[in-house]
């Protein structure tokens, strides 16, 4: 976690205004600026989405994007049953079945962050699970399901991470890989995958100096 504060972000869209979706794609570009700048992904690697409640399209992020360079046209429509491109004109992300298996397994989903986040990875690789340490944590993140390895880009993975976020999970190690995080909201997506971030330093600095046995989880937040 850097000093840098989120970004400020753009109001939440109406889902009845004509310029809903365009609003959606500034959101998802003020986080893509922001989950760089806190180094949770670098280069071009993760990719976003998001869709207005209930519609059967969702943006996502084009192949090959820099999520801190990303504008309108950064952005691919997708159908959401069969991944057909309703439009932008560029490919959709290599992850795009990713998102498409999460938004179709879960109905209450409109924003899918995929990152690569360094203390995340660094304890799966060591064999460590994420503890919740503040009350932030627990609010936000509730719960970490992990995936097991599959390569990036494949159904098979797609698969498994719409599996294990069926049960309300929201927050997912795609082991040796990143992160899926999910959220009703584009907003709430991007702070639970700041405090899944967080939680995993807080871990590391506790293994790393030697009191990883000391560390409780928090107790699950009793108001919702
Ligand atoms: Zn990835």
């Amino acid at each position: 976690m850097t000093a840098t504060g989120p970004a400020s972000l753009p109001p939440e869209p109406d889902a009845g205004s004509d310029d809903g979706r365009e609003l959606l794609c500034d959101q998802l570009a003020a986080v893509g600026l922001d989950v760089v700048r806190a180094g949770l992904v670098v280069g071009s690697g993760g990719n976003l989405s998001a869709r207005l409640p209930g519609d059967d399209t969702c943006w996502v992020t084009a192949a090959g994007t820099w999520l801190d360079r990303l504008d309108r046209s950064s952005f691919v429509r997708v159908r959401i049953p069969d991944g057909t491109v309703v439009a932008g004109d560029r490919a959709p992300s290599s992850e795009v079945a990713l998102h498409l298996a999460t938004y179709r397994a879960r109905p209450d989903v409109s924003a899918v962050v995929h990152l690569h986040p360094q203390t995340v990875l660094l304890l799966d690789a060591l064999g460590e699970r994420v503890r919740l340490v503040t009350t932030d944590h627990a609010f936000y993140v509730r719960r970490v399901g992990v995936v097991p390895y599959f390569p990036p880009g494949t159904t098979a993975l797609a698969t498994a991470a719409a599996l294990a976020a069926a049960d309300g999970t929201n927050c997912l190690v795609l082991s040796r890989h990143g992160c899926s995080v999910l959220a009703d909201s584009v907003d709430l997506a991007h702070k639970r995958a700041r405090n899944l971030e967080e939680a995993a330093l807080l871990t590391y600095r506790a293994l790393a100096a030697g009191r990883l046995s000391d560390l409780t989880d928090q107790p699950p937040p009793t108001v919702a």
